[in-house]
């Protein structure tokens, strides 16, 4: 496994659970957003990729590639925290798309963890084959967009029957699981969060993440990007609670 860090605890991105998360390196999307610009760059990549999503050549700080974090470290300190801390985050980048996941987690909930996994949901095939080998605890997907601005949010023309079918498998696992939207006003309106609405009808719980410029972005120029004001966000989830059993923003 690919791995770019690791936060030693969160009391707040694994609910109910004390935990760690484990950040895996490289990313299939170029969301504009993205605060994570050192795990979404994949180390080797042509000239054309580097570029940022507006076509501009990346910055210094972008084109760093990310340090990896060794996974016998990783495991040493899982081994040392078994039984006292109580699951693993494993976010992005984007963890499904490296072919030994399945392998990597069950080697940390061979250590009594459970486990949370972060996917934007391009890799349904991957998702289905953890959910079979009972490998995941809790499921959380972004949904970026409606299918017409997929493209836009995220930097790449894919497959958005993807994105539906891996809405589908993560709604009927059994867990717990929640999707999540980054909101801003330059990317999506309330129209778009209406169409996503319709998309996720009936599904548990849906949190609108308010836009934050504080850190780099994969889009240096989204730093100049407004949020949505707490009032606007307040308006966006009565629109969600129309259609999921709990919306939020955070
Ligand atoms: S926000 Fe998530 S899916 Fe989008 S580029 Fe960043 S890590 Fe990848």
């Amino acid at each position: 496994m690919l791995i770019g860090g690791l936060e030693k605890l969160t009391l707040i991105d694994y609910p109910g659970k004390v935990a760690a998360i484990v950040f895996t390196s490289g990313c299939n999307f170029r969301c504009q957003f993205c605060y994570n610009p050192s795990l979404v760059w994949p180390s080797k990549e042509t000239e054309s990729d580097k570029k940022d999503t507006a076509g501009h050549p990346r910055s210094k700080e972008q084109d760093n590639n990310p340090s990896l974090y060794s996974e016998d470290d990783l495991f040493h300190f899982l081994e040392k925290r078994a039984g006292k801390l109580d699951g693993i985050v494993i976010t992005g980048g984007e963890p499904t798309i490296q072919a030994n996941l399945p392998e990597f987690i069950k080697k940390i909930k061979d250590l009594g963890y459970a486990v949370k996994l972060d996917t934007n949901g391009t890799n349904p095939e991957m998702i289905k084959k953890l959910l079979k080998a009972n490998l995941i605890d809790y499921l959380a997907m972004d949904l970026k967009a409606p299918e017409d601005k997929y493209e836009l949010v995220t930097g790449i023309n894919m497959n958005f029957q993807k994105i539906k079918e891996s809405v589908k498998i993560i709604r009927e696992s059994g867990l717990p699981y929640e999707f999540r939207t980054t909101i801003l006003p330059v990317l999506l309106s309330e129209k778009d969060v209406e169409s996503m609405g319709k998309l996720l009808a009936g599904a548990d719980k849906w949190y609108l993440q308010k836009f934050k410029a504080d850190t780099e972005l994969v889009n240096p120029e989204f730093k100049a990007e407004k949020s949505y004001s707490s009032k606007d966000m307040d308006g966006l989830v009565v629109i969600g609670k129309k259609y999921v059993k709990l919306c939020a923003w955070r």
